[in-house]
């Protein structure tokens, strides 16, 4: 398997390609995990060969701290991408090849979905991951990009993103895959201790309570009773949990008839931030 660093020469390895060849895309931040995994599987069901780009993408912190400390472990990603059947390219640039030595973000009208949630809580990190995913999109061009709905918000700002850029790619969100104990898949796992990781679970545990108890209690309540769940774990620190409209990601008081809701948390288990949610 070759690892490009450089997005002309990904080009030309793509194009030496017979005519008529699909390729799915996965971008990813790597330290690769099961996750990732099944979105880069996805991709190799539905094309005739997978890019899986591996960079982490410095725009898209807001905390100096967290991007340096985030897991890089290329050369166990590749060894974990080779046990899949298919024909994978990584592409793994530096920041100053993939920015063009200027690592800055552009700024993007998504409109009302980036306000609420991540929005609100890391500045900028959405005009992080338009620039970071725009400039990726159209060095690899694929027929099918891949993003996981770990990152619900995420997926739906790449949406828009496209829908500005006018890019000529689909994009596909694929299922959470989670842990054995419930928490959802997450390269920053790996820097959870042990207890930390069990603690972890009442985050998976409070969206499932939630979702079990949607139709019977108001959202005032459901949302008292997440908060009261995180304030009796005193290893997780609630940032937010929201309940929000799926389409708008505005964040409700109460339910509508014919309208989807999705339960969103944040949460710190020491310095390192987890997120996931579940449809309601
Ligand atoms: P990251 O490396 O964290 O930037 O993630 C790369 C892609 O993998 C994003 O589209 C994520 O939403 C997706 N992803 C990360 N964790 C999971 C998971 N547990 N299940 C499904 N997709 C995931």
């Amino acid at each position: 398997m070759k690892v490009f660093t450089n997005a002309e020469n990904l080009r030309q390895a793509l194009m030496a390609q017979k005519d008529k060849k699909t390729i799915g895309f996965v971008p990813t931040m790597g330290a690769l995990h099961k996750g990732h995994l099944s979105l880069v599987s996805q991709a190799l069901s539905e094309n005739d060969c997978a890019v899986v780009s591996i960079f982490v993408n410095p725009t898209q912190f807001d905390n100096a701290g967290d991007l340096k400390k985030y897991p890089r472990t290329l050369d166990k990603d590749v060894a974990l991408l080779k046990t899949l059947q298919g024909t994978v390219y990584v592409f793994a640039p530096t920041a100053n090849e993939l920015y063009n030595n200027a690592i800055v973000s552009r700024h993007f009208n998504y409109g009302p979905i980036a306000k609420e949630m991540e929005g609100k809580h890391r500045d900028g990190h959405f005009d992080g991951v338009g620039t970071v995913v725009s400039l990726l999109l159209k060095a690899v061009n694929p027929n099918k990009a891949y993003f996981g709905q770990k990152d619900f918000q995420q997926l739906q700002i790449v949406k828009k993103l496209v829908e500005l850029e006018k890019l000529s790619v689909k994009i596909i969100g694929c299922p959470i895959v989670r842990e054995e104990n419930g928490v959802a898949m997450s390269s920053r796992n790996k820097r959870l201790t042990k207890s930390q990781f069990e603690a972890a679970t009442v985050i998976s545990k409070t969206l499932k309570e939630v979702k079990d108890n949607f139709e019977k209690m108001s959202i005032p309540q459901l949302n008292a009773l997440a908060k009261q769940r995180f304030k009796d774990n005193k290893h997780i620190e609630l940032e937010y949990f929201e309940i929000a409209n799926e389409a708008t990601l505005k964040t409700v008081q109460r339910k509508r008839k014919g309208n989807k809701y999705r339960g969103f948390v944040a949460a710190f288990a020491g310095e390192v931030r987890l997120i996931d949610n579940m449809h309601l």
